[in-house]
């Protein structure tokens, strides 16, 4: 196949392999057949995660690798997924893909469980039957440190729930919930949106946490208001507290704080820190990106880069092959 036909990639950077149940397997041997559960039918469930270039250039480090596989491994328990790996070999399989690619700059990767066999004819066949694993890289972009923020709505879409769609699992399946609301602002002529609950507290955006900073405090919804258990969420709250000494707390968030925060930002794995600038069209106060939020971004950016040698424990190298 022509490069050509994976626009995602710069010419000629395409990876040699992905990891396929325990194999390094071509990039384009890699096929299901359309009719297959986890192609026709969604049953999947997936991670994002990213592998930063270190300040120097020399090295890639995978930012809190086995935190997202250990989610990998909760999403398929969650779904009844068998589990025939473990975190520790997902994460050996990972670098060893990184290494074989030679990936070297800033690098997206994306493991996904899903049903490939053409035996299963229903969803109740699936059950007790191992899926396939699959891990895959390809290099990304970054904007941290470009003080790009967006103009958000409030969603008239409402999030998925968990006795409905969990959103702590995260499946393939949940996401069309995020793209009706993305596309719905997207046609309204804002850049993203926020979702709220079905009692209409503040849930997330459709690819990230969302945070606001008032009098002074640091707030962002529980992990029990409609969000995935986000792992730069978490980074986020911990970076807040132990590095810059502000009060976080996780609780219930009225869509009118939103309207008066001095500060909102969302985070994730894609998003990393982004400003949002105003909500409903009306502006953050601090006008533009506030200063909490320009602290995190480079706190993020330095952290990810190796350029600050705290929470080491977060990273993974990926040593040259
Ligand atoms: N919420 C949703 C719906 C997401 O898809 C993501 C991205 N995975 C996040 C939040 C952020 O999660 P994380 O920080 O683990 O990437």
């Amino acid at each position: 196949m022509a490069a050509s036909a994976f626009p995602l990639f710069p010419a000629g950077a395409i990876p040699a392999h992905l990891w396929l149940d325990g194999a390094f397997v071509p990039w384009h041997d890699a096929t299901v057949h359309v009719t297959a559960m986890g192609a026709g039918a969604g049953v999947a469930v997936f991670e994002g995660i990213r592998a930063y270039g270190s300040g120097d250039g020399e090295a890639l480090n995978v930012f809190r690798l086995h935190e997202h596989l250990e989610r990998l491994l909760d999403s398929m328990t969650m779904m009844r997924m068998p589990l025939h790996h473990s975190a520790d070999d997902l994460a050996a399989a990972t670098i060893e893909l990184l290494r074989r690619n030679e990936a070297r700059g800033d690098t997206y990767i994306r493991p996904v469980a899903y049903y490939s066999g053409l035996e299963h004819n229903s969803f109740g066949d699936t059950l007790g039957a191992p899926p396939s694993l699959l891990i895959w890289n390809r290099p990304t972009g970054t904007q941290l440190l470009t003080e790009r923020g967006k103009h958000v709505s409030i969603s008239s879409w409402t999030r998925i729930a968990d006795n409905q769609m969990p959103p702590r699992i995260k499946a393939m399946s949940n996401y069309q919930n995020n793209r009706l609301a993305q596309l719905d602002a997207r046609v309204s002529g804002y850049d993203d949106t926020i979702m709220l609950t079905a009692t209409g507290k503040v849930a997330e955006a459709p690819g990230a946490c969302v945070f606001l900073v008032r009098r002074g405090e640091v707030i962002t919804p529980s992990v029990t208001s409609g969000i995935l258990e986000s792992i730069t969420r978490d980074a986020i709250i911990r970076l807040c507290r132990e590095r810059l000494g502000l009060t976080v707390i996780e609780r219930e968030v009225d869509r009118t704080e939103l309207y008066v925060a001095d500060e909102i930002f969302c985070c994730g794995t894609a998003a990393e820190v982004t400003p949002v600038l105003s909500v409903d069209r009306i502006a953050a106060r601090a006008g533009g990106m506030g200063p909490v939020t320009r602290q995190l971004d480079r706190l993020y950016h330095d952290v990810v880069r190796r350029i600050d040698e705290g929470y080491a424990e977060w990273r993974t190298e990926v040593e040259r092959a």
